[in-house]
């Protein structure tokens, strides 16, 4: 066996059933991708669309790709005729855009709205209310080829544990609270290599995992 198709194999055993695992494999050779795929993964995370994209060409076509990082509008098309999942959508402009997109290849494309709960500026996402807002808005019910499955949040890149509770605590509340009134919520997208394990007692229900699979990331 590989590395990684241990890594995946240790990492599955404290992944839940009902806990869906993402293989986060931005800056990764195909050829690493391809060792997870032969091991059983079929779901893979990219951040940069372009790379997404070429993987996708050269890899089997029963992967799901999901795009996790954040969208420029103007890239969005690159990836409409065959992503899966956008994690970290975050405006209404982006949402009309990917919804503009994916009616030219008649598709319905997946999204969760990030939710900003990390106190680092760099991070992007909504606040409670613009999610409530944007959730409502009569501009949202036009798009009839989006579908909005659920929330996404990154926690703040730290040691502290309570801490790291306290912003999944935050995102879960609402994904809760949201729940009743959309019944297509499902998906509550926390957790990474570092916190996956806090996360799935946060109630996560799908975690994205990079460097515990494919290794530290060398961005040179
Ligand atoms: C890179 C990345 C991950 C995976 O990070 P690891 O710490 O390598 O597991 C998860 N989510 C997002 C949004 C990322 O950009």
């Amino acid at each position: 066996m590989n590395d990684i198709e241990i890594n995946l194999q240790n990492i599955r055993t404290t992944i839940p059933e009902g806990v869906t695992l993402v293989a986060v494999s931005k800056t990764k050779p195909i050829d690493e991708l391809m060792k997870a795929y032969n091991a059983g993964q079929r779901i893979f995370g990219e951040n940069k669309i372009q790379e997404m994209a070429e993987k996708w060409e050269h890899m089997p076509k029963d992967i799901e790709w999901h795009m996790i990082g954040h969208v420029q509008t103007n890239k969005v098309k690159y990836m409409a005729p065959f992503v899966n999942l956008i994690h970290a959508v975050d405006s209404i402009k982006l949402l009309k855009e990917i919804n503009k997109q994916a009616q030219k290849h008649n598709r319905v494309i997946n999204c969760l709205l990030q939710i900003k709960i990390a106190e680092e500026e760099s991070k992007f996402g909504l606040n409670e209310k613009d999610t409530i807002d944007l959730l409502n808005s009569e501009e949202l019910q036009n798009l009839s080829n989006i579908h909005i499955q659920g929330l996404m949040g990154m926690a703040t890149f730290t040691d502290n544990h309570e801490q790291i509770q306290n912003e999944f605590s935050i995102v879960r509340r609402l994904f809760e609270e949201l729940k009743p009134q959309f019944p297509e919520f499902k998906t509550l997208s926390i957790g990474m290599s570092g916190d996956y394990k806090t996360a799935i007692n946060s109630g996560s229900t799908m975690v994205r995992i990079g460097s515990s699979i494919f290794g530290a990331r060398n961005y040179n």
